[in-house]
């Protein structure tokens, strides 16, 4: 899917060395896909040289991809199978999209900026990425007609746990989600254990906020 000479790999190969590996990110398919996947071909041109620092980068609209370390890590602990089906709310770039699409089997994935979410198809069309599916939409209440998921990714700050999100999730699923203020949030894994909740406090963090309700339109 990636292209083998592209002018990138070496970048790519020092942030997962230095930002992953160095950091204890251990997941052998975390650590593959991150190596194997454009992070550049998410963002803008202007943007390319700095694209694989150790940091968040913009994409537009207020809205940024997070730091490559804190994608990994909550891929890591998703621990995500070959054969599962999973729901990302926020696809933003679309880049943590491509990184799920190459660890599961199918990814559902929303977005609530229209002008994001076709950018992100285009791009992930472009690139070859065909196991998954976009829709423009307030990502909080889930997407019911795919439910089970078996691991949802929430790529937004949630001041709660929005409802429809655990409920979709089968039996020993897991829901990633930073839960917190618009400041500062705690990575949280939800697991479902006889319907239940088992939740597990990751680090702090600081992503942009889940804003639910209606969904933005592309300007024309
Ligand atoms: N993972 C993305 C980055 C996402 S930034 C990437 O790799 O690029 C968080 C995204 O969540 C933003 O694009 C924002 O518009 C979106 N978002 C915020 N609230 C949302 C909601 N209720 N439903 C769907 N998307 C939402």
């Amino acid at each position: 899917m990636a292209d083998p000479d592209d002018p990138f790999r070496t970048a790519r190969d020092a942030m997962v060395q230095e930002q992953l590996v160095a950091r204890g990110v251990q997941d052998a398919r975390v650590l593959a896909v991150m190596s194997r996947t454009p992070r550049h071909e998410f963002v803008e041109p202007s943007l390319w040289a700095h694209a694989y620092g150790d940091h968040p980068l913009t994409i537009g609209l207020g809205q940024t991809i997070s730091q490559p370390f804190i994608v990994a890590t909550m891929l890591q602990v998703l621990a995500l199978q070959a054969e599962d089906t999973v729901l990302e709310v926020g696809t933003g770039s679309g880049y943590v999209t491509a990184l799920l699409s190459g660890l599961c089997r199918h990814v559902y994935s929303i977005e609530r900026h229209a002008a994001l979410a076709q950018q992100a198809e285009a791009q992930l069309r472009r690139l070859g990425y065909d196991n998954v599916t976009l829709r423009v939409g307030d990502g909080s209440l889930g997407w019911e007609r795919h439910a089970p998921y078996d691991a949802i990714l929430v790529s937004a700050a949630a001041a709660s746990v929005p409802e429809p999100l655990f409920r979709q999730l089968r039996e020993g699923g897991r829901l990633m989600i930073p839960v917190g203020s618009s400041e500062v949030q705690d990575l949280q894994l939800l697991r479902k254990h006889l319907g239940t909740r088992v939740v597990q406090v990751l680090d702090a963090c600081r992503f942009v906020p889940l804003v639910t309700g209606t969904p933005l339109k592309a300007s024309s």
